[in-house]
């Protein structure tokens, strides 16, 4: 096993999450992403959308890829934020792995999941989850939504993920869990491809930060695309912990009503997690 320089924290989780990456592996890795980004900036130099906006695409694009080095998505799973230019519009990549997604795949779409300019990209067939979130909570501005391993053992049991640890604090007294067989019944597709689901998930995740989706994964939401990724990424490490805090055995001290509170600062992890998918 080896260490990928400078990693730090990441290196730990990246451990918990993903087989041992090689460093020629971990090299290459890095080498594409500075390319890509590099290809993309040039390439699109002159199309892309000035301001606000730009920062925002810039955001998702490195938000996705920090999200696919930690694990919490592979090749599925996206990640949106509202539009800053129009909030009844949102921002998110065409149909692609987000490990791969660059700014010139990021699309417009209405609140009500359709494409202000498909120019027949194909689209994510789970988009509503994103505009129908975005539809009841003027407060979210960007969405992930993930099939993040260690959360699926707390859709499908009785227990609940709570905040166990700092970090987590947003989880408060436990996350949700939707149920899709209550709208689409026991015939379903286990994927939120229509309005009417999109929108009995937004009701499931009510004013919270985090829904689960039984035997899915989960939609996290938040004020900002930074907050929200960091809400990603800890709900996965929340579960970790919560699951060995559960096998020593014996009653759980979760974090309290007033620890659930705690305000956080992501722009530290966000600035080491940029640099770590070699965004500068
Ligand atoms: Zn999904």
């Amino acid at each position: 096993m080896t260490a990928r320089p400078g990693s730090g924290f990441a290196i730990r989780l990246g451990r918990w999450l993903n087989p041992p990456t090689s460093r020629l592996q971990v090299s290459l890795g890095t080498a594409v992403v500075l390319a890509l980004l590099a290809a993309s900036a040039q390439t699109h130099a002159q199309t892309l959308p000035s301001g606000a906006a730009a920062a925002a695409i810039e955001d998702i694009v490195i938000g996705s890829r920090i999200l696919a080095d930690f694990g919490v998505l592979d090749g599925f799973g996206h990640v949106s934020a509202r539009d800053p230019d129009n909030p009844d519009h949102f921002l998110m990549s065409r149909s692609l792995a987000p490990a791969l997604v660059t700014a010139d795949d990021i699309m417009a779409f209405d609140l009500d999941g359709n494409a202000i300019d498909a120019r027949g990209r194909q689209l994510f067939l789970e988009r509503f989850i994103h505009g129908e979130i975005y539809k009841v909570r003027p407060d979210v501005n960007a969405v992930v939504h993930s099939h993040s391993p260690g959360v699926i053992p707390f859709g499908v049991t009785e227990k609940p993920l709570r905040a166990i640890f700092h970090n987590g604090h947003f989880l408060g007294d436990g996350a949700p869990v939707w149920e899709i067989r209550k709208t689409a019944g026991e015939k379903n597709g286990m994927l939120v491809n229509t309005s009417e689901l999109g929108k009995s998930l937004a009701q499931t995740l009510g004013a919270g930060s985090v829904v689960l989706m039984r035997g899915h994964g989960d939609a996290v939401a938040g004020p900002d695309l930074k907050t929200t990724v960091f809400r990603a990424i800890y709900t996965e490490v929340n579960a970790r912990l919560q699951m060995q805090a559960v096998a020593l055995g014996g009653p759980i001290n979760f974090l309290n009503q007033y620890e659930q509170a705690k305000s956080q600062n992501v722009d530290r992890p966000w600035d080491t997690w940029r640099k770590q998918v070699g965004a500068g």
